[in-house]
Formats: structure tokens, C-alpha cells, sequence
């Protein structure tokens, strides 16, 4: 796979995301895997100002033994979802606002929402709660085979093994439908 274009398309559907509102400057994180190689957003660059060579590229072997220069502080968490499913080949990490809602609310995403997305979405998994950026946010998404995960109290993680692309058109279906719930509930409240 061609490095130059994979970074050129993490910048891209990091604007997108920006833009969209999924993220606020600092929030979320994407990445890819080629190969013994993962290359990750950095740390603390706002999203809106990200450029190629910016992006933080590590051999796995040493993000394992704990290095991980100024990547994402999620980057354990991708991590853990590409262990999880060797045939992932990118992800994304934002903050939908409606999507959390409906997770604060304790909403059913797999009743409520996905009578109308399931056919795009799939089967939505929710996580346990765990800090972000810590071991045990990790292990929360380990060995969850669904592509889309809602993080608990957090946000969403949304896996490909097409590209970011396809990951991001899932987010804004997710979020699209979260959002028609969030406003139903509130007209319809008993
Ligand atoms: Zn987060």
C-alpha cells in the first residue's frame, strides 16, 4: 500500500470529521495498519490543522514494548482491534454528540435504532465504560468482532477493512440515526 496515500486520506477524514462536528480540534483519533506497521494521528494537533507529516508511523513490535513517540493516546485501544480481527485494516475513533446521548440515556441501539441503519451499520456493540487512553480502555474493545463500537460514557470506535472512507460513511449514518431517536424521544416523551 502507498504510505504517501494512506497518510493524505487520514488528513482528509480528519477534516471531514472535524468539519462534520463528529470531533472538537483535539478529540478522536484514525489509523491504519500496513503490514508490522500502524500509523496513527498524533497527540494534541487539532484536527483541522493536521497535515501528512504529521502523522506518527510505528513498527507494532515496539507500540507492544510500550513506545509510542507523540501518537494518540487511544493507540493501545486500535491496538487491541486490530488483534481482535487481522482482516482490519483501518479505524476511527470521534465523539458523536447524539450518539453519546442516546448511550446516556441508556437507549437500546440495537432495537431502536437499527430497524432502519441495520442494513448499513450492522450489529452495534456496546462497551463497558473505561477511562480513555488507559490499559483498561484497551481491554474493553478487545475481542469485540463488530465494526462499530459505542464506548460507554465516551464515543465511538468505527472499524474497515475497506478505508477510512467507508468507516467515516458509517459514522455519519450512526450519528444521522442517533439523531432522529434523540429528537422522537424527546417529542414523544410520556
Ligand atoms: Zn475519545
Amino acid at each position: 500500500m502507498d504510505i504517501e496515500k494512506i497518510k493524505k486520506e487520514i488528513v482528509e477524514v480528519s477534516r471531514f470529521m472535524y468539519n462534520r462536528g463528529y470531533i472538537t480540534s483535539k478529540e478522536g483519533n484514525l489509523s491504519y495498519k500496513v503490514d508490522n506497521f500502524i500509523l496513527i494521528t498524533p497527540s494534541g494537533t487539532p484536527k483541522f490543522k493536521i497535515k501528512e507529516d504529521d502523522i506518527v508511523v510505528l513498527d507494532i513490535e515496539d507500540v507492544r514494548k510500550g513506545l509510542k513517540m507523540n501518537a494518540s493516546s487511544e493507540i493501545f485501544t486500535h491496538l487491541a482491534c486490530y488483534d481482535t480481527d487481522d482482516s482490519v485494516k483501518c479505524i476511527l475513533h470521534a465523539h458523536p454528540e447524539n450518539t453519546i446521548l442516546l448511550n446516556l440515556l441508556n437507549e437500546d441501539f440495537k432495537k431502536k435504532i437499527l430497524f432502519e441503519a441495520e442494513y448499513f451499520l450492522g450489529d452495534i456493540y456496546v462497551s463497558e465504560y473505561a477511562t480513555p487512553g488507559t490499559p483498561e480502555g484497551a481491554e474493553v474493545v478487545r475481542g469485540v468482532k463488530n465494526d462499530i463500537i459505542v464506548l460507554d460514557k465516551h464515543g465511538v470506535i468505527i472499524k474497515s477493512k475497506k478505508d477510512l472512507w467507508d468507516a467515516f460513511f458509517k459514522l455519519e449514518i450512526l450519528e444521522k440515526y442517533s439523531s432522529l431517536l434523540y429528537k422522537y424521544l424527546l417529542f414523544n416523551k410520556q
